[in-house]
């Protein structure tokens, strides 16, 4: 299973999540809390460039 790892926005540390632990907003955008802060985060998915035929997670 592939993580995410993202930088937050809000402390500026990097999190992760295990890509069947985030809510999906939509298609583009997924829903995650920080591993630090607490803070509930809406990060955009790239869609376009190396991952973009790879099968998405949630459909
Ligand atoms: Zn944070």
């Amino acid at each position: 299973m592939p993580m995410l790892v993202r930088k937050c926005p809000k402390c500026s540390k990097l999190f992760w999540r295990k890509e069947d632990e985030v809510q999906y907003v939509d298609e583009n955008t997924i829903k995650v809390v920080c591993n630090h802060c607490q803070q509930v985060l809406r990060i955009p998915l790239v869609t376009q460039g190396a991952n973009a035929g790879a099968p998405k997670m949630g459909h």
